[in-house]
């Protein structure tokens, strides 16, 4: 489906800034892009691939998105990417924290490996929590009513489909509650923070992890009750666009699940 096909009306987003974290591939990338597609005035795309993220932002166009190199488990170089954006575009209105990753392995309780924990919790959450602080300090400081999506998942709320991922889906879980303290702590500034979940997308990390588009659709096709349709980011990108936009200006603290049903069913 191409971005523009959104049911969304075009230029919602009209002279906003906003960051994409993890925007040099899968759901980031394609948030991106349907971000610039839908008039913001900048779009900034942080991440640690370099080369992808830099073409990319060359594609969007320079004039109106710049990519910044920014590990999100480094709270400085949150920070900084954050004051870059302020500096270059005067605020921020959107901030959509996405950047996550899987461990090598799955992580079952009895073989837990706590260094890969670590890791993994310092982008998932730590790296999180960072994105959310430093942004909305910036739409703070400025008086910006903005909007924060983070990337969580169908594991957030329960553990279907990652029965085996014990620390992403302990990581997942974090992000809903934090999610639900930040909207409760900003609401009086007019900031709101939710957060979309996404089921599975063949997506560069999911491919790592050995999953294929119709692997995918195998496993999950048969559990998933919305059927002749694949979930692709384009979807999510849709769900964070709406989240994003005043056309949800009353929702906040809320987990909007994309997943055709598979958590319902
Ligand atoms: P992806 O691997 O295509 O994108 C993740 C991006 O995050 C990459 O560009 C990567 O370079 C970047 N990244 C990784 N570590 C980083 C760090 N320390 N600092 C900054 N950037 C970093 O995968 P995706 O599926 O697009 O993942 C995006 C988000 O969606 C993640 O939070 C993931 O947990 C979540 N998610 C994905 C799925 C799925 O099935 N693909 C399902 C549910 C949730």
């Amino acid at each position: 489906m191409a971005h523009t096909e959104s049911a969304l009306p075009l230029k919602n987003l009209q002279g906003k800034v906003a960051i994409v974290t993890g925007g040099a591939s899968g759901i980031g990338e394609a948030t991106a892009r349907l971000f610039a597609d839908h008039g913001v005035r900048a779009v900034v795309i942080a991440d640690v691939q370099d080369k992808n993220g830099q073409i990319v932002a060359k594609s969007i166009g320079t004039e109106r998105c710049s990519y910044v190199h920014c590990d999100v488990s480094d709270e400085k170089q949150v920070k900084a990417m954050v004051d870059f954006t302020v500096e270059k575009y005067g605020q921020l209105d959107i901030m959509f924290s996405n950047a996550g990753i899987r461990s090598k392995s799955d992580q079952t309780i009895l073989d837990f490996n706590f260094s890969e924990f670590e890791t993994l919790f310092g982008v998932n959450v730590r790296g999180m929590a960072a994105c959310v602080k430093h942004a909305a300090r910036a739409m703070v400081e400025k008086g910006v009513k903005g909007s924060i999506v983070c990337t969580a998942s169908v594991v957030a709320s329960n553990c279907r489909g990652g029965t085996d991922m014990t620390d992403y889906v302990m990581s997942k879980h974090a992000v809903l509650g934090l999610v639900r303290a930040a909207s409760q702590q900003l609401g009086v500034h007019g900031i709101r923070v939710n957060c979309v979940s996404p089921s599975v997308i063949a997506t560069g990390m999911a491919t790592n992890a050995g999953f294929t588009s119709e692997g995918i659709q195998m496993i999950f096709g048969p559990f998933t009750p919305l059927k002749g349709i694949e979930l692709t980011v384009n979807h999510i990108a849709d769900a964070v666009l709406f989240l994003a936009s005043n056309n949800s200006a009353f929702v906040t603290g809320h987990d909007l699940v994309v997943d055709g049903g598979f958590i319902s069913l």
